[in-house]
């Protein structure tokens, strides 16, 4: 295993564990018991069928006819827009929902920047009838009404994050000190590959169904199980974490991941993690992160609240470092462009973290016939106010 994780939960140089004692022993206890719970029968029925009857899985893999006519090659589209919750966070909640329950766990924590992580933990709450509280910056609340009210709507507790810059890092540092003072009842569901071993890993692998899909989906379609290029935006890394996992030893298809370089890689108002990141810790584990000269973490930017992190999982920055993936950095103009593109040439408005990995097409040329696959992370009904004021609809 050259490119996944190692019994030491690291990736080549990037993850492990850097947390404060006192959440040693959470994380602990979810280290141990994280791959035997999945491992259960009973575990891999439920999942499956939630997936299939809630989830709405799986998810179309689409030959997108007029965009392939466009740019001259073969582009399938994987629909996680069509989930439940309009994109694929949901595979995750499921997941680790069902990994809090056999746990013994009565009370679910998140936190959440755009509220997309936020909504789909709310949602499996509901589903599984368990206490729900939501940390958010108090800035992002009021930027976020929307999401704001559907967890609401479904059940949530969202509590406000009030100190420091009142966004995403403040509520994360909010849910781990809860985390810290109700270590016996409390799971805490992270959205993304990031955080301490064993998250980066359990997420993935509750993500992996999308590239398990696809191999079977390419079977039927094209009598082959592998593409020659996998796309997928990069915030975090889980989506495309999932749409990598098991071509990811299989060095003839190409990974392409996609970041947001915002105003412009060097504008300072980016998401560019991968370009201008250095090697450092955040939020547990360690990886890329954009930083100062003396260590303070950069404030990131991005159109798209789901692509504004300023670090991006361990496993993303071993395969950066390693030249496994190829990474392409989109700017907010080329993001939006594409994203009104699909719309237009598919009928398929993408979330405006998806349309970056659209817009790579003018960075790169492809072979007539070369298969490529970009995973559609999330549909852009969020998006559209922000659709409507840029292009003035
Ligand atoms: C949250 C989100 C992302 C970014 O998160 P990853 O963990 O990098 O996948 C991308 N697309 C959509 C639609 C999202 O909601």
């Amino acid at each position: 295993m050259k490119y996944n994780i190692n019994n030491k939960g690291y990736y080549g140089d990037f993850g492990g564990a850097y947390i404060p004692e006192m959440l040693y022993p959470n994380v602990e206890e979810l280290r141990q018991n994280y791959l035997k719970i999945m491992a259960e029968p009973s575990f891999k029925e439920e999942f499956d069928q939630l997936l299939k009857d809630y989830v709405g899985r799986p998810s179309p893999l689409y030959l997108a006819k007029r965009l392939s006519a466009k740019y001259n090659t073969k582009i399938y589209l994987k629909r996680e827009d069509l989930n439940h919750t309009g994109a694929h966070k949901i595979n995750n909640t499921i997941g680790q929902i069902l990994v809090a329950q056999r746990l013994g766990k009565k009370r679910i924590i998140a936190e959440t920047g755009a509220g997309q992580h936020g909504v789909a933990t709310a949602t499996v709450c509901a589903l599984m009838g368990m206490e729900c509280i939501v940390y958010m910056g108090e800035i992002d609340i009021a930027r976020q009404a929307p999401n704001v009210a559907r967890m609401k709507m479904l059940g949530a507790k969202v509590v406000p994050a009030l100190s420091g810059s009142r966004t995403l890092k403040d509520a994360t540092n909010e849910a781990i000190r809860d985390w810290i003072n109700n270590p016996v009842n409390t799971h805490y569901i992270i959205g993304s590959v990031v955080g301490p071993h064993p998250y980066p890993d359990m997420v993935a692998r509750f993500q992996s169904v999308v590239s398990e899909e696809i191999q079977w989906q390419l079977k039927e379609k094209e009598g082959k199980t592998t593409p020659d290029y996998i796309v997928a935006c990069v915030g975090g890394g889980s989506n495309a974490a999932g749409a990598f996992y098991h071509y990811l030893e299989n060095t003839d298809v190409k990974l392409i991941a996609v970041e947001a370089a915002g105003k412009g890689i060097h504008s300072g108002e980016s998401a560019a993690t991968s370009v201008l990141g250095k090697e450092g810790i955040i939020h547990g584990s360690k990886t890329l992160l954009m930083q100062t000269d003396d260590g303070q973490i950069t404030e990131p930017y991005s159109i798209s609240a789901g692509l504004d992190y300023p670090g991006v999982g361990p496993m993303h920055a071993h395969l950066y470092k390693t030249g496994r993936a190829e990474f392409i950095s989109i700017t907010d103009n080329e993001a939006m462009t594409a994203g009104l593109e699909l719309s237009q040439l598919e009928g398929v408005i993408p979330a405006i973290e998806t349309a970056h990995s659209l817009a790579i097409f003018d960075h790169k040329k492809f072979k007539e016939d070369d298969i490529v696959v970009i995973n559609l992370s999330g549909r852009g009904d969020k998006d559209l106010q922000n659709y409507i004021d840029y292009f003035d609809l």
